[in-house]
């Protein structure tokens, strides 16, 4: 059993701190969260070993435990600089596993200790995932979406996932279900990235396609994350009964325009929304103007306003404008929330407890409690203090295993 005590514990459930706390974790596994000395005599009792090693204690004066943090919307399959669609057939399967194992070595440099991966080409995911998983590469536990679900020549029509109908979509669907993807993705809306294909404010499926890939992933228990930027497409979403509306922008052909019903809405349908607010906020406003990027921003803060449940993913991986959106970059993307004004408590929930409640992983990772996956991490500083003390990462355990900045230790930790 390893104790690893700090000046204050965050469990990630809304506004619970404990004050010079202790995280005791067996094997993969949360064993105990408490004071200090909760753990019992054990803590008194074992030597401090080395590290890795049976009974060791951790002490961290002068630092925060909390959950290891969640990007719930990212593509490792995307490298933030070159054009997707070019690089399909410029880029062989291998190489680009290799890119999306860097990807993954990034994320949890950063403290992510889970990502949801919404789309990329084929199957790569989940032999990252899987390989993550076995200690043969190193980086969160992944969520794998596989191919997004899209009109023939629609938004990312290149990962492979084009269906027109609904018998083509549930054919789709049950091909990735089969592959063993942990959520489906459908791209509701047009997008950015694809030259064209629809953009943003026109909807590429209807309410009742959406329905059968929601029904679809019910037969695995898995949930849907709807990519959905158009008004009509946010409430397709929301009809549908899919867990996530991905960046749900109100996107029309003059711009975002809030529209305070809708996100009533969706605030009644408890569907979460991940508004993909990264940290490169500002420099895209330098780009296309204060005008539009403020006008989005005032959508989040109207969105938490109205109540509904926001969770910090980042889409990490598109580029924008030339701008690069990189893999690491993950609390600047939490940075941008306190600076519209939200709370570093809130915030901190949205990155732990309610992004993996969103991802349908509550029941495993996302706070420190007895029972739960032992992800977690360790930051020189107070996050509720300031949510840039994020970035002071000492320690980083994903299932219990001690991952440094160069990643090393999980591979040879974890082997034999
Ligand atoms: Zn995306």
């Amino acid at each position: 059993m390893r104790i690893i005590r700090a000046d204050r514990v965050l469990t990630g459930r809304p506004g619970e701190v404990i004050q010079d706390g202790e995280v005791a974790v067996d094997g993969a596994e949360i064993v105990s969260v408490g004071p200090r000395g909760s753990a019992g005599d054990a803590g008194e009792i074992v030597s401090v070993g080395p590290r890795g090693s049976a009974g060791e204690v951790l002490d961290l004066p002068g630092h925060t435990v909390l959950p290891g943090l969640i990007d719930a919307h990212v593509h490792l399959g995307f490298d933030a600089t070159v054009d997707p669609v070019t690089r399909r057939s410029a880029e062989s399967d291998h190489h680009l596993l290799l890119r999306m194992a860097e990807n993954a070595r990034k994320l949890i440099s950063a403290g992510v200790t889970t990502a949801r991966d919404l789309g990329g080409r084929g199957f790569l995911d989940l032999a990252l995932r899987d390989a993550i998983e076995e200690g043969l590469a190193v980086g969160p536990h992944l969520l794998a979406a596989t191919r997004p679900i899209t009109i023939t020549g629609g938004h990312c029509w290149y990962m492979g996932g084009e269906a027109d109908d609904v018998p083509a979509i549930r054919r789709v669907a049950r091909e990735n279900l089969r592959a063993g993807a942990d959520c489906l993705k459908v791209m509701v809306s047009g997008g950015q990235m694809t030259p064209g294909a629809p953009p943003s404010w026109v909807c590429q499926y209807s309410t009742e396609h959406i329905r059968a890939i929601v029904e679809e992933a019910a037969t695995r228990g898995k949930g849907v994350a709807a990519h959905a930027h158009a008004h009509a497409a946010i409430r397709s979403a929301v009809e549908a009964g899919v867990a996530t509306i991905e960046h749900c922008s109100f996107f029309t052909p003059s711009g975002h325009r809030y529209d305070p019903e809708l996100a009533d809405l969706v605030a009644a349908g408890g569907t979460y929304v991940c508004p993909t607010v990264h940290g490169v906020v500002w420099r895209l406003r330098d780009k296309f103007g204060s005008e539009m990027l403020d006008a989005w921003l005032d959508g989040v803060v109207a969105m938490r306003a109205a109540g509904v449940r926001l969770i910090a993913g980042t889409d990490s991986g598109f580029a924008a404008a030339g701008v690069a959106n990189d893999t690491d970059a993950y609390v600047a993307g939490l940075e941008v929330f306190e600076q519209a004004g939200f709370g570093t408590a809130e915030i901190v929930e949205m990155a732990t407890a309610r992004a993996a409640d969103a991802c349908g992983v509550g029941a495993v990772t996302g706070t420190l409690e007895a029972g739960k996956r032992a992800d977690l991490i360790a930051v020189r500083g107070d996050p509720l203090e300031r949510i840039a003390d994020l970035r002071n990462l000492t320690l980083v355990l994903v299932s219990g295993r001690a991952v440094t900045q160069t990643g090393v230790d999980t591979v040879t930790s974890s082997v034999g």
